[in-house]
């Protein structure tokens, strides 16, 4: 047989559905996909979190059919990879609703199709679907910034704002799929002189997202200093967060109130995060965690908030920038298949 003929003889065997991988249970290698808005990675992880493999292609563009097919294509090169079956497990920017149909997918072609089950009949197996702030949190309370801690909440500061929450290691879901949507709550402790109260695209006010994440801090920036309408618009055109945080960085006083008040919300928005769930580990994920002074800042400012009457004392939780960056999507997807894999092959034992 020649490499060429061997290749093609894995990729053969690799493509048809093997029932017998959930029954591998953890000893298979795992592979976690993120399927993003633009593009999708794929990785196989090993029992020790070790990347074996790894792929990256375009999303496909608004095309259900065509995201099913590349899928398939990543699985067949997975299992080719891994020599074997493999746990799937699969983050995507939405949540799965309690029928099975995706929901608040910003890749519209996805939302109201039941991504799991047709994944799981062209696979021929169990694969696990979670959003991408629940696999930031799982990645991280696995062998990132939360490891070894018993309650994790990871939030995502980005285009949006999402969280995830780990509990002993688990991904907590709920009922509604919606457990860590924290970026639609109203902004607490509200100053009505100083907080926006702009719309939403979920349809309230006031949330959470439409003052912490990347778009909301650079709104902010602009309606605090560009004065005038079109004209004060003109001679001051809108800042990106980035282009904000760089003119912070040499000393602009604009740009330092602009990223002062975005961190006292988010030590108000958190302090309210703690109030409720006492995390161990507040993890930051998202295009805005990678801004140094929230470290330093936030849990500074946050003790105003998180109830404590009679007695003075610091706040335990720690605050902390996710270890695996942007790599946390694959991963938590990778761990969540393999959770999925180990727990069907529990109810079968
Ligand atoms: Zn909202």
């Amino acid at each position: 047989m020649t490499g060429a003929d061997a290749d093609a003889a894995a990729a053969a065997a690799a493509a048809a559905p093997t029932p017998g991988a959930a029954r591998a249970g953890h000893a298979s290698p795992m592979l976690g996909i993120d399927l993003g808005g633009t593009k999708t990675e794929a990785v196989l992880l090993a029992d020790d979190g070790r990347v074996t493999w790894r792929e990256r292609l375009p999303t496909p563009s608004g095309d259900y059919d065509a995201t099913l097919a590349m899928l398939a294509g990543f699985v067949q090169r997975g299992r080719a990879a891994a020599g074997g079956p493999v746990s799937i497990g699969i983050g995507t920017p939405g949540t799965v609703a309690a029928d099975g149909r995706m929901k608040n997918c910003n890749s519209q072609c996805l939302n109201g199709r039941t991504l799991q089950r047709d994944l799981e009949a062209a696979f021929g197996q169990p694969v696990a679907v979670a959003n991408d702030a629940n696999c930031l949190a799982l990645s991280e309370a696995t062998d990132g910034a939360g490891a070894g801690h018993g309650v994790v909440f990871a939030a995502i500061l980005g285009t949006g704002v999402g969280a995830g929450i780990a509990v002993h290691g688990r991904v907590l879901t709920g009922p509604n799929g919606v457990a860590g949507e924290w970026g639609h709550n109203p902004m607490p402790w509200r100053d009505p002189a100083a907080d926006p109260e702009w719309p939403c695209f979920c349809g309230h006010r006031g949330c959470i997202e439409t003052l912490l994440s990347g778009p909301g801090l650079a709104r902010d920036h602009q309606a605090v200093n560009v004065k005038g309408g079109a004209a004060g618009l003109a001679a001051a055109p809108p800042l990106t967060g980035e282009a904000i945080v760089a003119a912070a960085a040499r000393g602009d006083a604009a740009c330092l109130a602009t990223l002062e008040r975005h961190a006292t919300r988010l030590a108000r928005a958190l302090a309210g995060v703690i109030n409720l769930l006492d995390p161990d580990v507040i993890v930051l994920g998202g295009g805005l965690s990678r801004m140094a002074h929230l470290y330093e800042r936030v849990p500074a400012l946050w003790g105003a908030w998180v109830v404590s009457r009679g007695v003075r004392e610091p706040v335990r939780t720690r605050l902390a920038p996710s270890v695996h960056g942007d790599n946390s999507g694959v991963r938590g997807a990778a761990w969540l298949g393999r959770d999925l894999a180990r727990r069907g092959a529990h109810r079968r034992a």
